[in-house]
């Protein structure tokens, strides 16, 4: 007997463990509910339990308790276990005060491994009930990330991979998934008519839909940012949560994560409030939560944060529930506004983020100054994805430098005439507005 199951999240029928992500009988969403006295028995309580989890190696799966893998599961990669640390020179921009300088926090998934981003993790957790139910092909809709991800997991595994995705992604997110050896099928369409014929290939094909068949156990490696955030702050949970959105589903478990961890003792029960970040062009989340509705109302994304760019969020609502129930907020910025903000952790914190980090920081930035978030409250800003997948929204904001002769004196004209405020080389060119 396994110490977790699906169940429906809205009437409670359990499903046991199979390849499915919808009840039948209600067509809600089933969600891995867990067992907590057996994860008791088998962690301890409390102290002895954090003990235990701290001396495993620096990976996600040292919360394996807490994750639903089949039994003799033996991990492949160290994936997870980001830096988490203070960025006092961005809190100082955003917040425009000293105080929250000791009090903002960046959760570093640009550089998870293997493939700088956060969806290493809910893949890492969806192979491995992929190959327990016997898929010996993998595939999902993506955005951009879950596709390098799902085929880089997929050649550690020897699994087949098929990858759907929009044509217009960022040229950087398809070769980084074609290098994989994954067969890479573009759509003329946007993400959420890729997922639409993604859910009928799963109906016609035995394969393993990380984020439709799967996606249960998918979401669930999500909450594995949580358990690190709350034992690198010291097994203390933070006062704030900013974290982007696309499905919706990060920021909800995170929330689960958290709950978890008090219900196990592992760390001091607390009200966290959870920030959602969106991109204004494509932000049905932000403004459900902004009009006071409980539902989304679907959009078309028009954004250049691809890799957020989902107009019909399947956790939407549960997302709306997270931040409303925990009394935070939810904000939008422009695409301008994203590129700002990436160069603008770029510039105080030397993090080269990716759109989706643009809307965190961006969105952070709105948040302070809107005093929904307090200065002198801990802040974690969730940067889920690396910069160097998505320059191509840079072209044109840098000009190239035209060469000079490799001579000391060719240099020392060069700096003069570099000297003058306007000119000084690495200055941005105001192409893209404030
Ligand atoms: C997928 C993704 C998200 C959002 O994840 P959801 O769980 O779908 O809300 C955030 N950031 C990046 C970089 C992503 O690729
Ligand atoms: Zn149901």
């Amino acid at each position: 007997m396994s110490h977790y199951e699906l169940r429906c999240r809205e009437c409670g029928r359990s499903w046991g463990n199979q390849p499915r992500s919808i009840c039948d009988d209600c067509f809600s969403p089933l969600e891995v509910a867990y067992d907590y006295d057996s994860i008791r028995s088998q962690l301890g309580d409390g102290r002895s339990a954090r003990e235990r989890i701290s001396q495993r190696p620096p990976n996600m799966w040292r919360y394996s308790e807490l994750l639903p893998l089949p039994q003799g599961f033996e991990p492949q990669l160290p994936v997870g276990f980001t830096p988490l640390f203070q960025a006092p020179r961005l809190a100082q921009q955003l917040s425009g005060t000293a105080a929250a300088a000791k009090n903002l926090y960046i959760k570093n998934d640009a550089v998870c491994l293997p493939t700088l981003s956060f969806k290493d993790r809910v893949v890492a957790v969806a192979l491995s009930q992929a190959k327990a139910f016997g898929f010996d092909t993998v595939s999902c809709s993506s955005t951009g990330n879950l596709a390098n991800a799902v085929a880089a997991h997929a050649a550690r595994e020897g699994l087949k991979a098929w990858i759907f995705i929009p044509s217009d992604l960022e040229p950087a997110k398809i070769l980084g998934t074609n290098v994989f050896g994954a067969k890479v099928v573009r759509i003329a369409g946007n993400y959420d008519q890729v997922n639409r014929l993604c859910s009928q290939i799963a109906d016609e094909h035995h394969w393993g839909f990380v984020n439709v068949n799967l996606r249960p156990y998918y979401s669930e490696g999500s909450k594995t940012v949580g358990f690190e955030i709350a034992e690198q702050l010291g097994w203390r949970l933070p006062d704030n949560v900013v974290c982007p959105m696309a499905g919706g589903s990060l920021i909800v478990k995170i929330k689960k994560a958290f709950d978890e961890l008090i219900k196990l003792g592992l760390v001091e029960g607390k009200e966290v409030k959870f920030f959602g970040a969106q991109a204004t062009g494509c932000s049905p989340i932000s403004t459900a939560v902004k009009t006071g509705s409980s539902e989304i109302e679907p959009q078309k994304p028009s954004t250049i944060a691809r890799s957020l760019a989902i107009g019909n969020p399947a956790d939407g609502h549960y997302a709306i529930k997270v931040i409303k129930g925990s009394g935070g907020w939810s904000e939008d910025v422009s695409d301008p506004e994203i590129i700002q903000s990436i160069k603008l952790l770029a510039e105080t914190e030397g993090v080269f983020t990716e759109t989706a980090g643009g809307v965190t920081v961006g969105c952070a930035g709105k948040l302070y100054r809107q005093d929904r978030i307090d200065p002198e409250e801990t802040t974690v800003l969730g940067i889920t994805g690396n910069g160097l997948k998505t320059t191509d929204v840079l072209a044109g904001v840098y000009r190239t430098e035209i060469p000079i002769a490799p001579k000391l004196t060719e240099f020392e004209r060069y700096l003069s005439e570099s000297l003058s405020p306007s000119d000084i080389p690495g200055v941005i060119a105001e192409s893209v507005g404030a």
